[in-house]
């Protein structure tokens, strides 16, 4: 899950948006070098040129932790190394012959668009994430999540994954701001959510449904699979210790209800019926975690 600060979110759109000026930039120069038989830098035909370049060095060096585990980001890192190596061929047979492959100077012309387009999905990508953000708990709001979870169903209904969704509660959360006053009560829900986000993998998601209720994504992840890994988080819930102000440390625990989607169910009823489930962890006794059945369906429970 990718959570930066503003100065950071700031940061890195300021270079995206660098990289592309500069490679345009760049571009027309060796336009320029090739047209006017002008000799080139030869820096450009290093084989690490694409390391070498002030977009390379901040990709390489010095991007965030974060960015490197995001996938537009992967796509980035290849289409740029393939620009810099197909501006390589391109100079090098200017260089020896005068001129270059036709083929060879339009894949390296195309490269650059679509490095241009790969920048401007990451950017879109990162806004709306960052954008989207609760700023107590760092969690997706739910702007934006059940357009999510229908494209999820999608992929269900292609067969092309299996899906879970999990409500979280915390229990007893009343009690605990009656206890310690609002501010730490704030402490600890933001506390449970950066413990989520650090534990999820980097392709679940994490959207804060109300209060001190969440809502978990978990894709690619099947019923007994999902009961596993929601089974660790509330283990781990329950062991996090929250600190607060000097030595004092509180715990909390949370319940959860599981279903998993299937191809006919709609979104709205997956997420009712994590819903039930959650109820009926709430029935049984709190910290827990219920997979939904049919026998919890209307009524029955
Ligand atoms: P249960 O185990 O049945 O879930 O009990 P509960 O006390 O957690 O249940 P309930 O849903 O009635 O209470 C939720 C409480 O969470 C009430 C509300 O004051 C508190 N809460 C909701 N949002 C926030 C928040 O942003 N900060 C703090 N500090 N408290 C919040
Ligand atoms: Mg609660
Ligand atoms: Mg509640």
């Amino acid at each position: 899950m990718f959570r930066i600060s503003q100065d950071e979110f700031r940061a890195i759109i300021q270079q995206l948006d660098m990289a592309i000026r500069n490679h345009e930039e760049w571009f027309s120069s060796l336009n320029r070098q090739m047209l006017c038989r002008l000799p080139f830098d030869q820096r450009d035909l290093h084989e690490n040129a694409y390391r070498e370049c002030l977009f390379g060095q901040w990709l390489y060096q010095h991007s965030h932790p974060a960015l490197r585990d995001h996938p537009a980001f992967e796509s980035i890192e290849k289409e740029h190394q393939r620009m810099h190596q197909l501006a390589a061929r391109v100079l090098v047979a200017a260089q020896e012959s005068g001129s270059a492959q036709p083929d060879d100077y339009d894949h390296f012309s195309n490269s650059l668009q679509r490095l241009r387009l790969e920048v401007q999905t990451l950017k879109r990508e990162l806004e709306t994430t960052y954008y989207n953000r609760d700023s107590l708990t760092g969690a997706n709001t739910r702007v934006g999540m059940l357009t999510y979870l229908r494209e999820q169903l999608e992929l269900v209904k292609r067969g092309s994954q299996q899906l879970t969704i999990s409500m979280m509660d915390l229990d007893h959360f009343k009690t605990l701001n009656d206890a310690h006053g609002h501010v730490v009560g704030d402490r600890v829900l933001a506390g449970v959510a950066r413990f989520l986000l650090d534990n999820i993998r980097p392709y679940d998601r994490l959207y804060r449904y109300g209060g001190e209720e969440f809502l978990l994504s978990l894709s690619h992840t099947g019923a007994a699979e999902a009961l596993t890994m929601i089974e660790r988080l509330r283990n781990g819930i329950e062991r996090h210790e929250i600190v607060i102000d000097g030595d004092e440390r509180l715990q909390v625990t949370a319940s959860f209800g599981l279903f998993e989607v299937t191809a006919g169910s709609s979104i709205e009823e997956a997420v009712h019926r994590a819903d039930q489930a959650l109820y009926q962890a709430k029935l049984l006794g709190r910290n827990q975690a219920r997979l939904w059945t049919a026998e919890l369906a209307d009524g029955a429970v």
